[in-house]
């Protein structure tokens, strides 16, 4: 793990079950393992099972996660996918060492185990139409009947199989199924598939196979071939656990894991299907998998979110069996914590207005001190320039403003950061009466900030000396959806509630020269929010700056 967080893991369901297996010797190491499909990109649901997955193997002695890669279905798989799975678990800290797998390694042994079961008598080819098979299947309250086919000879599966193994037949003409009750109340026991015709080469076995494994057979063989002691998966998958224990019950296997289920996570104003961020991305609703306002790690890293904060977040919201939708603010808080602790302060004017100091001499420069982190010393003080021409923020002059704007009017003093205090004496308006320069003097005696008579101002505002600025575009992101919802809406498309005002940009930015140093880390601009470089449009010349997160959570006032 490459950042270690200080705060033990907290306990839970699963952990709970794990140390009492450990204590009774029914395992002395622990094996976990997360095993994505590559077909598309993680989100942060994922990341509760990265980290409940991984945090296991980090917290117990000997303890192993492996990184498997549920690769059997090439009509859908790309090794793109795969390289960005990699890249976001090694990101969010962690590490898989020699552990790395892929279905498709054990397409052999997976044969060979459904050749056993249709030895067994377990196991047969049906060659009903698809639309024959649901009939068959029956419903929740009809059983289901069994197929014609059910009675073939273990020869002639067994014959069938090697066909369709070798492309003989087309896609749909056979499948191979398990033999278990077609009158099963749990519909998954009604002679689930194990193998189907797919007339389609696979990016790691080639032209080898043209059938490909289901993943209620295929993924419990290869647990148990891995040696995997506790299957961790979502609770939809607790209707396919008497499936998942009948196929290890009736082969053969090294070994037998047990399967728990939790409960996904869900997160308000956003969607986390695979099948809508595909929609999004390829309908091009959002620029990319990797757009700051989704929530796929990929974006959430560019957007400028830390592995902490999303660490954090998924020990905060827990492991257990409850259904439940996470607001967002939750995730936020946990960025903005770990933002507060760890980011530089920086000072950047985002809606620029000149300020003139009248009485500040013409020619003159000067270098003031600014404290970089205010909880932490030992990051000590930056140099800041300062000159008769700066820029402040739009809002932070008021005309007629009332007695609470502590901040600049005609006659009213404040501090600007770090440099002086100013006192506004007038302002130029263009011809449209817009304000164009707020005019001020300054108190020589007030360097640093501090008036030597004690006396107090309200107001505190930031600034940016105007020759020395560095241009830049700031992007602002607000929720991609309207409605906290916006997937369970029966009469509507999730698609109708995008939310247009979703990225706001700024294209005239004007920010403290210290910030043209390569950013790789997130800054804390003052008064504004965290912030940093767009990993994708940033470039020397052409700041491009993201706002991770506001200072506080504006949202909850909204609502
Ligand atoms: P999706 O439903 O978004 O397409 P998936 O479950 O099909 O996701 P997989 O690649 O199969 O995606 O998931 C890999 C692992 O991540 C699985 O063990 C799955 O249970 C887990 N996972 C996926 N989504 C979530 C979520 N929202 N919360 C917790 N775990 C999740
Ligand atoms: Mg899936």
């Amino acid at each position: 793990m490459n950042d270690t967080t200080t705060e033990p893991t907290p306990s839970n369901f699963i952990r709970n079950i794990i140390d009492a297996d450990l204590e009774s010797g029914k395992h002395n190491k622990v094996i976990t393992r997360f095993p994505p499909e590559p077909n598309g990109y993680l989100h942060i649901g994922h990341a509760k099972s990265i980290c409940l997955n991984f945090g296991i193997s980090q917290d117990y002695p000997d303890a192993t996660c492996h990184l498997r890669f549920d690769d059997t279905n090439p009509g859908k798989e790309k090794s793109e996918y795969i390289d960005a799975i990699k890249e976001d678990v090694r990101w969010l800290g962690f590490d898989w060492a020699d552990n790395l797998h892929h279905t498709s390694d054990y397409f052999d042994q997976l044969y060979a185990y459904a050749v056993e079961l249709i030895k067994k008598d377990k196991a047969y080819v049906d060659s009903l139409s698809a639309g024959d098979i649901r009939l068959y299947r029956g419903n929740l309250t009809e059983p289901g009947k069994d197929s014609p086919f059910r009675g073939r000879s273990v020869e002639d599966n067994i014959a069938l199989l090697e066909g369709m193994k070798k492309g003989e037949f087309a896609e749909g003409e056979h499948l191979l199924r398990a033999k278990i009750d077609m009158s099963a109340p749990n519909i998954n026991m009604r002679d689930p598939a194990i193998y189907r015709i797919k007339n389609m080469s696979h990016p790691m076995t080639g032209d080898t196979w043209h059938i490909y494994p289901m993943y209620d057979f295929a993924h419990c063989v290869s647990d148990a071939i891995e040696g995997i002691t506790h299957s961790l998966c979502t609770l939809e998958f607790e209707d396919h656990r008497p499936l998942y224990d009948w196929f290890l019950d009736e082969l053969e296997t090294p070994a037998h894991p047990q399967q728990i289920e939790f409960s996904r996570l869900n997160l308000d104003y956003t969607v986390m299907s695979k099948r809508k961020l595909h929609e999004l991305v390829e309908g091009d609703f959002v620029n990319g998998w990797n757009d700051p306002r989704l929530p796929t790690l990929s974006g959430m890293r560019r957007r400028g979110y830390t592995p902490n904060a999303i660490r954090d977040f998924c020990s905060r919201i827990g492991v257990t069996k409850k259904d439940n939708i996470i607001e967002m603010s939750v995730l936020e808080n946990s960025l903005r914590e770990d933002l507060g602790e760890n980011s530089p302060r920086a000072l950047a004017v985002l809606d620029p207005i000149k300020l003139i100091i009248t009485n500040y001499p013409e020619d003159q420069d000067e270098i003031l001190a600014g404290v970089n982190h205010p909880k932490k010393p030992e990051e000590g003080m930056r140099d800041i320039p300062f000159s008769k021409e700066l820029y402040i923020e739009r809002s932070d002059y008021m005309e007629d403003a009332p007695k609470k704007f502590f901040r600049l009017t005609e006659g009213r003093e404040v501090r600007l950061r770090f440099a002086y205090y100013v006192t506004c004496t007038h302002v130029i308006k263009d011809a449209s009466g817009e304000v164009t320069e707020v005019h001020c003097t300054y108190d020589s005696q007030t360097r640093g900030g501090k008036s030597e008579d004690g006396r107090k101002v309200k107001g505190t505002i930031h600034w940016v000396s105007a020759k020395h600025a560095v241009n830049a575009e700031v992007r602002q992101y607000d929720r991609l959806f309207t409605i906290a919802a916006p997937a369970s809406s029966k009469e509507q498309d999730y698609k109708d509630f995008i939310n247009k005002d979703s990225i706001h940009v700024l294209k005239n930015c004007k920010l403290e020269a210290s910030l043209l140093e390569p950013a790789t880390a997130a800054y804390q601009f003052e008064r504004q929010g965290y912030f940093c470089q767009d990993n994708v449009d940033s470039k020397a010349g052409a700041l491009v700056f993201n706002r991770i997160v506001t200072l506080r959570d504006s949202w909850a006032k909204k609502k």
